[in-house]
Order: structure tokens, then sequence, then C-alpha cells
């Protein structure tokens, strides 16, 4: 078969068809499509971790019914729930990331509208954060272009918005809001200047029809970073009782050689799930995934940072970014 090549970079561009191909690779043939995703992981990334720290800055009382979230009002899932995480416990985490080198500062805000005044809150803690010379990303909902702007009068490098599925399979697992909602306000970040994380979810029931054109979707918006989320159900949410058995670290991992193959020059991110479904596989995983969470997601625990670490020494990797 002739891959037809991007004509600026000579990377694949790879038709529907073959990255459907793609996720059907027999499982015996997981480490040559490995080899070929890292020729690209290299390619971009060199040999470097990007380790991030996620903040929950406000938690719970969603408005909106995203099926996978323990926040949302559909949600009877035992969390946390509160208008702003403590300010102390916010700084503390971003010094944190200052003084381990980290990459980035994650802050995610349950919730989908946000008042003037809110964001105006959110900005001053933003400038504060900033005279640390951390580098910033917020998980923040549909946002106004006034408040957009504010944020980034305030330094706001990043935000994350994922499209979390493809669009025709979208609306099995939200109804309060839609995929082309998410996708404008992407489109008005970029346009504002935002670098945009955006990345999905596997494991909530979707073909892998839909998983592929979500990616070809992230392909079209050009993500700085694209965020593969593999499903952990938690107990009072709808998708408590999905079955799993079809979430082997074989296809989880072909789900990331695709992105990699789909999207090079993303920093391709293993986020929720990377210490359920690679466990033992973190060298194999690495070399095409350049980036991960250290210390827990939003509502679920995760690697602590000195084993994170650990683990990307070990798999030969490096993590620290200069200082700013
Ligand atoms: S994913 Fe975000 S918008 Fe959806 S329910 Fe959870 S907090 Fe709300």
């Amino acid at each position: 078969m002739n891959t037809v090549t991007n004509p600026s970079t000579s990377d694949p561009l790879l038709s529907r068809e073959e990255a459907i191909a793609i996720l059907n690779t027999p499982d015996e043939n997981l480490q040559k499509l490995v080899a070929r995703a890292e020729l690209l992981r290299r390619k971009y990334k060199g040999n470097h971790v990007s380790i991030h720290i996620l903040t929950n800055a406000r938690s719970g009382n969603c408005s909106q019914d995203c099926a996978y979230c323990a926040q949302s009002c559909r949600s009877n899932a035992d969390i946390e729930k509160y208008r702003w995480v403590a300010d102390e416990k916010l700084y503390e985490d971003n010094t944190f990331v200052k003084d381990h080198h980290l990459s980035r500062h994650c802050i995610g805000l349950s919730g989908m509208n946000f008042s003037d005044g809110e964001i105006e809150e959110l900005a001053e803690k933003i400038r504060k954060m900033k005279k640390d010379g951390t580098h910033l990303c917020c998980s923040i909902g549909f946002l106004t272009k006034h408040q957009a702007l504010l944020l980034k009068e305030a330094g706001l490098d990043r935000i994350n918005h994922n499209l979390n599925s493809s669009r025709s399979y979208y609306s099995k697992i939200c109804s309060t809001h839609t995929f082309e909602q998410r996708v404008a306000n992407i489109k008005m970040l970029q346009e504002l200047g935002y670098e945009i994380c955006s990345g999905g979810i596997i494991g909530m029931g979707e073909s892998k029809e839909d998983v592929v054109d979500m990616l070809l979707e992230l392909r079209e918006i050009k993500p700085e970073a694209l965020p593969i989320n593999f499903l952990l159900p938690i107990p009072g949410t709808p998708l408590e009782h999905t079955d799993m058995s079809g979430l082997t670290t074989a296809y989880c991992m072909k789900i990331l050689c695709l992105a990699r193959l789909l999207v090079p020059t993303a920093d391709i991110r293993c986020a929720a799930g990377r210490e359920v479904y690679f466990k033992g596989e973190e060298k194999m995983l690495l070399s095409v995934v350049d980036s991960i969470f250290a210390s827990g997601y939003l509502t679920a625990g995760g690697q602590g940072i000195q084993d994170t670490i650990q683990t990307i020494v070990d798999a030969g990797f490096t993590y620290e970014i200069e200082s700013a």
C-alpha cells in the first residue's frame, strides 16, 4: 500500500481506512507498530517526558451530565465538593512544579460556564502563580471571548478542552452540550493565541471507528497536547459497570501509536488509566508517548512524583525542563 505523506514533513498522512487497520493490528505485530510510532516520537520529542501536576481547583456540583465524570449532575460518586480549592494547596502545587522542574501545572475546574467575577478571581490566582515562572494550563469549560482574553492577559498559557469521543458517539455520553460546541470553543481559543490541549477518553462503549474519527478530528485541530484517558469506571457514575475487558494493554498501546502517527508533533499524553493499563510496560509506553501526569487525576489517585520520576529514569528518558 502506498502511504500518502505530508509534503512539508514527509510524515505519513494516514487515511481513515489505514487508521482503522492500525487499530486492528494483530497483537503479534504490536512491536513493529510501536517501533514505527517511536521514530516520530524521537523525531519530534527526543528523549524527553513532560510531567504534569493536576490541581482540582473547583470540584463537583457541575451542571453537565458527562457520563464518565464523578463531578457531573447525574453522578452519586463520593467525592469532595468545593467552589475553590484552598489557595494554600493551589500555590503549593505550583511551587512543587517549579521546584521539581516539571513541565506544567494543570488546573481543573468543574462546570461549563463561569461568571466574569469568577474568571477575575481565577485571573488573580494565575497572576500570582506566573510569578513562579511555571507553565499553566486550565481545564475550564466554555469561556466567552472576553473571559478567555482576561485569563490570557493574566498569563494563562494553555487551555484543555477535550473532544472526549467521536462526533457521532458524543450524544451517547453527554446530553447537556454538543461536540460542535466543543470544537467551536477550541477554535475561538486558538484564534486568541492559546495553546490547546485536547484529547479523549477510551472505553466508554465506543467503536474502533469512533476512536479513529475522534483522532482524525484532533488532527484537524492540531493541538499542542493530545491526552488520551483510559476509562476508570467510577462508582456512582452511569459508566460504573462498563465492561473494560476489551481495554487490553495491547489495544491501548495501538491507540497511542495511532495518535502519534496522526498528530506526530503533539505531546501525546497517556493520562488517566496509565497506572492501571500500562503497569510494568512503562518503557514501551514512553517510547511512544512523551507526556504523563504524576500525583493523580481530578477524582482518582495516581503514581506519586518520586515513583514517576524513577519510572522515567529507569526507562532511559529525561523529564526536567530548564528553570524559567
Ligand atoms: S467533565 Fe467537566 S463538564 Fe462534564 S460533568 Fe465533569 S466537570 Fe462537568
